[in-house]
């Protein structure tokens, strides 16, 4: 599947553009661009005609297995102008690689991985214009699959679609990096190990709305939440990974199934390690997360994400209690990291570990 020639991609262009917003102020995930890569698969015939066409809707059987057992995969990653005007992606194969992965989990056929990274380039080729200037903008990018049989029956369904869109999207922090406050959830779990917690599938994310919902009621941004059979162990915050620092040490959940595999999150281990700063993968029990805040040791918390890269976490709410991290102020830490990563991913500075890709193709 990963040799020999690749399918080509069929252009349709659009007659009729729409008019660009601009940059600034514009909100995650709202507008999308010109065109969308588009292919199917049937069994025995496997995944073919992969073509870009005008942005448009779709038509699909109400039966289709998609809207009835969420049979269904998706992926983000972001193009990033750089001052110079080129357009770059970060680590797009890593995005490739955990979309099969999240098949496999989900018995969806995975794609060939050269071709899906080439529906990207040449997608982000096409509408080139519609990535912003602006400073801290991008173009996110979300491929996806579904599963298209008509048949209400449990079962993997015999036909999909692989479908990439784009949409413009304005700096996540328009007022620069903000710390926010994480409700510690312990009603519900995202995940247990040996379910999909470490697919990227759209379940995950229906099961996490309710505790998400309650955490803003309380003036929280996020939750954090435990692992699914302890209810003790930290997992992610949110749709992030998360990172603590105490004392001159990082730590971050180990992946023990339930966790997603988040590039940023490999990203930011692989830039501590980089600086010689201790940085840990194991199981971090909440009590742990206490007793160093209790001890003065708390120094740093964030997580970690391709929409918001680092966040920095100000406050825990556990149980009651009111948890202030660095007097809720971006640790130095934080910053770096975030400076680091931002800084690669728009050319600022140098890529020492040749995670960007060029797209090509100027606009
Ligand atoms: C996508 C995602 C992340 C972050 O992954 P990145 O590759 O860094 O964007 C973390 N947790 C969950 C649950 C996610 O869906």
């Amino acid at each position: 599947m990963r040799s020999g020639t690749l399918p080509e991609i069929e252009l349709h262009l659009t007659r009729a553009p729409k008019p660009k917003p601009s940059g600034a102020g514009l909100r995650f995930g709202r507008i999308f661009t010109d065109h969308m890569f588009i292919m199917e698969y049937e069994e025995g015939r496997g995944w073919h005609s992969p073509r870009i066409v005008p942005y448009q809707p779709i038509t699909l059987e109400p039966s289709a297995m998609v809207f009835h057992y969420a049979q269904t995969v998706f992926e983000g990653l972001k193009a990033y102008r750089t001052a110079d005007g080129r357009i770059r992606l970060f680590r797009p194969e890593m995005n490739v690689k955990r979309l099969n992965r999240s098949c496999a989990r989900l018995s969806i056929p995975p794609v060939d991985e050269r071709l899906a990274l080439e529906a990207i380039r040449k997608l982000v080729e096409t509408d080139s214009g519609w990535v912003p200037e602006e400073e801290g903008t991008s173009l996110y990018i979300r491929p996806f699959i579904i599963a298209t049989e008509p048949h209400v029956g449990v079962a993997p369904s015999s036909s999909y679609r692989f479908m990439i869109i784009l949409s413009p999207v304005g700096a996540y922090y328009p007022e620069g990096l903000k710390p926010v406050s994480i409700l510690v959830e312990t009603r519900d779990v995202r995940a247990v190990p040996g379910g999909v917690g470490e697919a990227k599938t759209g379940g995950n994310y229906a099961a996490s709305l309710r505790a998400q919902e309650e955490a803003k009621k309380l003036g929280c941004s996020q939750v954090l939440w435990l692992d699914g059979i302890h209810r003790r162990y930290v997992e992610e915050v949110g749709s992030m990974n998360v990172f603590f620092k105490i004392g001159d040490t990082v730590v971050t959940p180990e992946l023990g199934g339930s966790i997603l595999d988040g590039i940023t999150r490999d990203s930011v281990l692989r830039l501590l390690r980089h600086w010689g700063v201790k940085a840990e993968e194991r199981r971090i029990p909440i009590d742990e997360i206490r007793e160093a805040h209790r001890a003065g040791m708390l120094e740093e918390a964030f997580g970690t994400g391709t929409a918001a890269v680092v966040s920095p976490i100000g406050e825990l709410v556990h149980a009651g209690d009111r948890l202030v991290i660095g007097g809720g102020r971006i640790g130095g830490l934080t910053a770096k990291l975030y400076d680091t990563l931002t800084g690669i991913q728009y050319g600022r500075l140098e890529d020492p570990f040749g995670w960007m890709t060029d797209v090509g193709g100027k606009a």
